[in-house]
């Protein structure tokens, strides 16, 4: 059903009305691995590691319809009030699976496309640096970048790295101590391996907090991302820029429908329509005086609370539905 009336408003021509609309702002796409597994692994079942074949047809688009910038020229873009060029995208890799190296890495670098990687750092130490393979194997959707192949894809190919927490918990059911942690021992891991200044961060499983936000800024990160789905403006907040999440399922329509901005959108539009069925009930939750607070996730589901922002609800690309590895 939704791949139909993504194929029609392709075809209507309706996904470059809204990418017109969005060109001042920027997107940011948020993918985890590409694959040259030819058939979807039942290991991956929400299409987390997008063949490759399919991933060179979402390059291909983006080549033809939009200019791929760094993650690095959005924020100098900014610090310096300097507009973009309309239809920038900003690509993104949450996870720091091996199959960058093998499978993507030279894809986007044969288009010159930039690219920033999160690491769980913790995973970056725990592989050893071995003896350096470049070509695919079944093994790499499931292991990590070690800090050897990073310096590697850093130094040859200009790749950037940021962090994605040491161990990749879901940052509003720690503690305080737990979550500065967290956000200060990856960003201390990334300083130290790879002789980077003020990395960005990514929320494992998109969540954050107006006050997980501010910890990041004290932390020296220079931005961090979530998994809301919405298009940047060049004045959006550094600490709750928006992704929208890539899988395995989409094809040419949906991908052009998620990039042009088309689908957050459609949600946006619905949740305004139908209050009730987009905002579930809020479970049970509690502010504690730590100063992150914490949210009881009963279920996946869980919504805005005071002081606290959360993906929407009814939001298909909810981290924890692509993927419980988001
Ligand atoms: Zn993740």
């Amino acid at each position: 059903m939704k791949t139909l009336l993504f194929s029609l408003l392709h075809g209507a021509g309706i996904t470059k009305l809204s990418a017109w609309w969005f060109r001042r702002r920027t997107i940011f796409l948020c993918y985890h691995g590409v694959t040259e597994c030819p058939q979807r692994s039942p290991e991956d079942p929400k299409g987390l590691h997008v063949n490759a074949r399919r991933f060179a047809r979402h390059l291909d688009f983006l080549q033809s319809h939009y200019r791929v910038i760094a993650l690095r020229d959005y924020l100098q873009a900014q610090r310096e009030g300097r507009p973009l060029p309309a239809y920038s995208v900003v690509l993104t890799f949450d996870d720091g699976f091996r199959n960058f190296l093998t499978v993507a890495a030279p894809m986007l670098a044969a288009r010159k496309m930039p690219a920033t990687v999160f690491l769980i750092t913790d995973r970056a130490g725990e592989e050893s640096d071995r003896q350096l393979r470049r070509d695919w194997t079944a093994e790499d959707d499931r292991r990590y970048l070690s800090w050897k192949d990073v310096r590697l894809l850093q130094e040859t190919q200009g790749f950037e790295f940021g962090s994605h927490t040491c161990s990749h918990p879901g940052l509003l059911t720690l503690s305080a101590v737990d979550s500065r942690h967290e956000l200060q021992h990856s960003y201390n891991d990334l300083v130290n391996h790879l002789a980077i200044e003020n990395p960005s961060l990514s929320y494992p499983k998109g969540q954050y907090s107006t006050l997980l936000a501010e910890a990041a800024r004290q932390v020296g990160y220079a931005c961090a991302l979530t998994t809301d789905r919405g298009p940047n403006e060049l004045d959006h907040d550094l600490f709750t820029l928006g992704r929208t999440l890539i899988g395995d399922f989409d094809d040419e329509a949906a991908f052009a429908v998620r990039v042009s901005g088309l689908r957050w959108s459609l949600v946006k539009l619905f949740g305004f329509l139908w209050p009730s069925s987009a905002v579930p009930q809020v479970p049970q939750t509690k502010q504690i005086r730590d100063p992150f607070p914490i949210v009881i996730l009963k279920s996946a589901r869980f919504t805005r609370v005071p002081g606290l922002r959360s993906p929407r609800l009814t939001d298909d690309c909810l981290p924890e539905k692509i993927h419980p590895h988001s």
